[in-house]
């Protein structure tokens, strides 16, 4: 059979590659000059190399998709630290107990710690939004130092507005661990993303054409059995029920002419600055230079889709269109933009290995 695939980012490679490996033939096509979606990397003119739109560090759970992702890649161990800043100070983040040592000027044991969120949380049942979750496990003033103002910029809505989902992505801690994740696996790609990439759409049966948008193949006529689709849903439906809101970033990048910028992979600035969070990548790749590389995120309304927004209403839309899906018998949607989820792109390569045998399962 012919498969188109639209998207060349996780779910559109990890789909193309499945369905090449099943004996398929299989077109590639993205809108953007270069493949893997948003976990795309680069050489910057100084030769350090960076995630071109904002940090992307892989972790996972999954030992299937772990072992899925190295048949293309070998891997680098890297576990992510981020620090917040707060009164122009720099705190271990997610909040921890050495969070609350430095920012109380305490020194509580571990029992004390889980003591002092008991004191100082403002239970909340049941915990629908992002407010209630952050109030309900660290209290209002580490709700309002760390949480609300970052929220506010990044996602330009009051926590209280968002699903608890958003907020849920951060832990709180009584122990030391100041890593970012605790996966069972945590690693960057060796050589990076994008090799990454090339060597999972490296098929014969696969083919890629970037710089094309599909609708100008499907206008042109294009034939294909099954078309797999990884863009926003709402586009593919030419917006008949309205726009669906995706929240985007400018990145701005920048080299420094000094060996390291800062004491980790990325530092939070909830409170100041109109961008979110700085990222210096050598951290994150372990690249060896004597210049360094980072990125400030800038949360936009309008421009490249990069967050689906997880609010009730949106949801709502959402299935309004998965009512269009479900009718439709030769296209698949998978991915971030096309199931409108917030997911990480270890849960981005787990929908697509499931959609693909769905798929194989139908034929
Ligand atoms: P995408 O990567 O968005 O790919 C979709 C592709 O479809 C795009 O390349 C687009 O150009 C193409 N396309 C759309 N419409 C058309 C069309 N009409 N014609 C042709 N092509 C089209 N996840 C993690 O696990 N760890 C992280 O640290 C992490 N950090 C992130 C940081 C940022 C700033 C962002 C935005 C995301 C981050 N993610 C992270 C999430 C990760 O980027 C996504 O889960 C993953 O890349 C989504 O893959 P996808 O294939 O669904 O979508
Ligand atoms: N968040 C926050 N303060 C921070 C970091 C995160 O309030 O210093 C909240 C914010 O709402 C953010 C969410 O937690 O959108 C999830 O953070 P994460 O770092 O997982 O976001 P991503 O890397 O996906 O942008």
């Amino acid at each position: 059979m012919k498969f188109l695939v639209v998207g060349a980012g996780f779910a559109g490679a990890v789909s193309a590659r499945e369905l090449a490996e099943a004996g398929h033939q299989v077109l590639v096509v993205d809108r953007r000059d270069h493949i893997g979606g948003n976990a795309y990397d680069v050489k910057d003119s100084h030769d350090i190399l960076i995630h071109q739109y904002g940090p992307h560090i892989f972790h996972t759970n999954s030992e299937r998709i772990f072992n899925y992702l190295s048949q293309f890649t070998q891997w680098r161990p890297y576990e992510h630290r981020v620090r917040g800043i707060v009164n122009g100070k720099e705190y271990p983040f997610p909040i921890n107990r050495d969070t609350l040592n430095q920012l109380y000027d305490l020194d509580l044991t571990e029992q004390q710690a889980a003591e002092y969120f008991e004191k100082v949380r403002e239970p909340r049942d049941p915990v629908q939004t992002s407010e209630d979750v952050v109030l309900n496990s660290v209290g209002r003033d580490l709700y309002e130092k760390f949480f609300l103002n970052y929220t506010k910029k990044q996602w330009g809505l009051d926590p209280s507005q968002l699903k608890a989902g958003v907020a849920a992505r951060i832990p709180t801690r009584t122990n030391t661990d100041d890593r970012y994740f605790t996966d069972t696996y945590q690693a960057m790609p060796l050589q990076g993303y994008t090799v990454m990439f090339e060597n999972m759409l490296n098929h014969p049966n696969i083919t890629v054409k970037l710089s094309t948008d599909y609708k100008d193949l499907i206008a042109q006529g294009i034939e294909y059995d099954h078309l797999i689709y990884t863009g926003p849903i709402d586009t593919f439906y030419d917006y008949q029920f309205g726009h669906l809101p995706y929240r985007s970033l400018r990145f701005e990048h920048e080299n420094l002419n000094i060996e390291q910028y800062q004491s980790v992979g990325t530092v939070n600035y909830p409170n100041d600055h109109d961008f979110t969070r700085i990222t210096e990548f050598k951290h994150l790749t372990g690249q060896q230079a004597s210049s360094t590389s980072i990125v400030r995120e800038y949360p936009i309304a309008e421009g490249d889709p990069y967050y689906p927004i997880p609010r009730t209403e949106n949801e709502q839309l959402f299935k309004q269109y998965q009512t269009l899906v479900n009718a439709e018998e030769n296209v698949t949607f998978v991915g971030r933009l096309a199931e409108y989820r917030y997911y990480n792109m270890d849960q981005v390569v787990g929908a697509a290995l499931n959609a693909v045998s769905k798929i194989l399962e139908q034929k």
